[in-house]
């Protein structure tokens, strides 16, 4: 049973005592001096309560929280105006019952509410923690003096060591509260644990904040020192050293290049400027940037040129095969910018296929008029300034491409090769072509303003040739300013020849073999283009030659062999098993099977179409590869076939009772267009009426909903390919004659060209029955 005793109460204000804790502190109101006075003549015992609003003068028992601490009174001293200072020691916390109000001071009946008692295990451990967490906190703050660590670490009463814990370290009013409140002990120090452990983390944050600063404002200030000791280390060892001595070397450098009067004021200007700029600031970077930009380029310096045609057409022969048609417009070229001199004539545009020599005949012309060559590849370019440079704004601005390039060759009639401006396009930030415009037009050319060089740049004398795959995506204007030389896919000969007289030579060379070391026979060679190759220049048989030639290396260097002899089957055993083959003549004439043939970014290929009847409800199913174009022919084929139901022999009313299904079996390369109108057509009729397609013939030509033949793009390829897999007559649109006639007899040859002008005579040639085919 707890004891209830009656006592004065002085309510404290701000603070509050626990347990075993000795204090002393001043009195001033009448109140509390009163209740002082009454416990002295009793039992020197008061109960001090906590009051819960600080300000309040005169507080009632509502004022007054329900815990409290009872405490003996040990010593009281007078102080001047009626004030007493007095020394009390913490007894027991105890709750109030009873509360007595009167004028001269107020009685309260409390309970005293003493810890259990713990006897087991978990009382050790818990000291123990506690001692331990103590310890680690008065190591890692330092304000508690040594002996008060002493009495707490010898405590040997839970309850007593937290409250001694409590008493002695920083604890908000709340967390004393609410230790003091509680009456269990073995909590009480588990909570006090916490708020330790809590206490040092947070004091371990605060450290490592503090060091963290402190050493970020020492290293500046270390830094600042050291500037200022370069600073004037630099002003005592005179010219040569610091940006004084950075400047001194621009100024020999500019002295010794020679620059039109204006780059010279320029540099100088921007010199003056480094001076005053602060060494470490960006600014500097982006200045001395611009100045090194300025002295590096090639100002004045020319090639001597050499107009020799005679020459020219030597070097042209020398280092390609065949292309006698390109040679000739180039020689053309050249011949009429001897007698023009330079300005007026348009810029070469070399358009065809990867591979086919596009960019090594550009070189091969810089060679034959003694210039120097440089390449400035556009493809992915969309940003204006990618051309014409950033402006001098912001750190890391550049020239732009055009002025990199006299930079790298260092004269200033180059040949510069703009590869694949059909590969270039424009978003917000700007449009490369016009800049690009800019820089092809004789007009303005003489002075042309890279934004990071801010000064002009003469780029008239230059001779600039462009490469495209296709002229489908070079914008309008720049297409205006080019004169156009197509390079068309080469044909399996053509790629024998390329391979013999150069490829194989440059491969060894590049291997560091000797020409005797490597071997091909012919076969080897028409193996690896027709079986490990698919494409339409030979840039894949360049690298398949040079991995051969790799390998052979390796064998000459392992085994001793003194050379390597190169046929089908040394091929093979290099480069694996044959990647591809190419389609071949069916064995035999089928029904609903017609032969298209297809241009393809790799070249010419055939296109096997085949149709399927069944009885259904006039559903039309079109798989395979399939582009949109392709199925907008097949429909125009089909509404063809409906206005001919009759003639046709087809059977009447087929798109309400039949499903046809066309199929294009998927090919290794995307193929796209409409040149398989009338294979479509063909194959669809030949399904419908149950008549075969001649298996010896292939065709091309767009459809016309009417049964006209349209022309289409690509010949020389589709040729090339036809031919490739036997076929021996090949169905050509009336209106492409023309383009037939450009093409080499060599690839025409063994080929039946038939002109076609509508789907009547398509099918004529075609079906191999005589009544239809009328
Ligand atoms: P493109 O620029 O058209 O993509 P490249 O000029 O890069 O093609 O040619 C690829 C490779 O093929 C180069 O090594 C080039 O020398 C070679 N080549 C292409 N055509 C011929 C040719 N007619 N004669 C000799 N070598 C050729």
């Amino acid at each position: 049973m707890d004891k209830i005793k009656k006592m004065p109460i002085i309510p404290l204000r701000g603070f509050l005592i626990f347990p075993n804790m000795i204090i002393n502190f001043d009195v001033s109101r009448k109140k509390s001096i009163k209740a002082i006075e009454k416990a002295m003549v009793d039992d020197q015992i008061i109960f001090l309560g906590v009051q819960k609003d600080v300000h309040k003068e005169k507080p009632k028992q509502d004022d007054i929280y329900e815990f409290g601490t009872l405490a003996k009174i040990k010593q009281i001293i007078k102080l001047p105006a009626n004030n007493v200072r007095i020394l009390v020691e913490g007894l027991n916390r105890s709750k109030i019952i009873n509360y007595y109000e009167d004028s001269s001071f107020d009685l309260v009946e409390v309970t005293e509410k003493s810890d259990e008692e713990f006897y087991d295990n978990d009382k050790e451990a818990l000291l123990r923690v506690a001692k331990e967490t103590m310890e680690d906190y008065s190591n890692e703050i330092k304000t508690i003096a040594s002996d008060t660590i002493m009495n707490i670490i010898e405590c040997e009463e839970i309850g007593e060591m937290a409250d001694a814990i409590a008493s002695n370290i920083q604890l908000n009013f709340n967390q004393k509260l609410l230790l003091l409140e509680n009456g269990n002990s073995a909590l009480r120090l588990k909570e006090i644990i916490g708020i330790l452990v809590n206490e040092i983390e947070i004091s371990k944050i605060q450290k490592e904040i503090k060091s963290k600063v402190k050493a970020k404002i020492d290293k500046s200030q270390k830094e600042y020192f050291m500037k200022e000791q370069i600073k004037v280390l630099e002003e005592s060892l005179g010219e040569d050293y610091g940006v004084q001595g950075e400047i001194n070397q621009y100024k020999k450098k500019l002295k010794k290049i020679k620059p039109p009067k204006y780059i010279k004021q320029k540099v100088e200007k921007e010199l003056s400027r480094l001076l005053k700029i602060p060494v470490s600031s960006a600014e500097g970077s982006v200045v001395r940037n611009y100045i090194e930009c300025l002295l590096e380029l090639p100002w004045g310096k020319y090639d001597e040129e050499n107009y020799d045609l005679e020459k020219a057409i030597e070097i042209l022969n020398e280092e390609h095969s065949g292309l006698s048609k390109v040679k000739e417009r180039i020689i053309e070229y050249l011949a009429v910018r001897k007698l023009t001199q330079k300005g007026e004539s348009p810029i070469l545009c070399l358009v065809g296929p990867p591979g086919v020599g596009k960019t090594s005949i550009a070189s091969s012309i810089a060679k034959s008029i003694n210039r120097q060559y440089v390449r400035i590849s556009l493809g992915g370019v969309k940003d204006e300034s990618e051309i014409r440079g950033h402006r001098r704004t912001y750190i890391g601005s550049m020239p732009g491409r055009i002025i990199n390039a006299y930079k790298q060759c260092q004269t200033n009639n180059p040949v510069m090769l703009l590869d694949e401006i059909d590969k270039m396009s424009s978003d917000l930030r700007g449009d490369p072509t016009a800049a690009l415009l800019e820089v092809l037009d004789a007009e303005q050319n003489s002075s042309f303003i890279d934004h990071f060089v801010e000064v002009p740049y003469d780029l008239s004398d230059t001779l600039f040739i462009a490469t495209a795959n296709t002229l489908q995506t070079v914008p309008r204007p720049l297409l205006d300013r080019l004169e156009i030389i197509e390079l068309a896919s080469y044909t399996g000969e053509e790629k024998f020849n390329i391979a013999k007289d150069h490829l194989i030579s440059k491969q060894i060379e590049k291997n560091g073999l000797k020409p005797k070391e490597v071997r091909f026979n012919d076969e080897s060679i028409k193996y690896i283009i027709n079986s490990y190759t698919k494409e339409a220049g030979v840039r894949n048989l360049e690298r398949k030659i040079g991995d051969v030639c790799r390998k052979s290396a390796k064998l000459i260097l392992t085994e001793g062999r003194s050379y390597i002899n190169i046929n089908k089957k040394s091929v093979e055993g290099f480069l694996g098993i044959p990647i591809y083959s190419y389609d071949k003549i069916n064995s035999k004439s089928y029904v609903g099977i017609a032969r298209g043939l297809a241009w393809t970014s790799v070249g010419g290929d055939t296109l096997s179409i085949e149709v399927n009847i069944m009885n259904g409800s006039g559903k039309f199913e079109l798989t395979g590869q399939l582009g949109d174009v392709m199925k907008e022919s097949a429909r125009a084929a089909i509404s063809y076939i409906r206005s001919r139901e009759e003639k046709l022999k087809v059977e009447k009313d087929f798109y309400k009772s039949k499903d046809i299904h066309i199929h294009i079996p998927e090919g290794a390369v995307p193929k796209d267009g409409p040149s398989a109108g009338i294979t479509m057509a063909t194959a669809m009729i030949s399904a419908l009426a149950n008549i075969p397609v001649s298996n010896e013939v292939a065709m091309t030509g767009e459809i016309t909903i009417r049964g006209r033949v349209l022309p289409i793009g690509g010949l020389k390829e589709k040729l090339l390919a036809a031919k490739r897999a036997g076929i021996k007559k090949v169905l050509v649109p009336f209106d492409n004659k023309r383009n037939v006639q450009e093409i080499e007899e060599t690839i025409l040859e063994g080929l039946q060209i038939v002109f076609v002008k509508g789907m009547d005579e398509v099918l004529s040639h075609a079906l191999l029955n005589e009544e239809v085919s009328k």
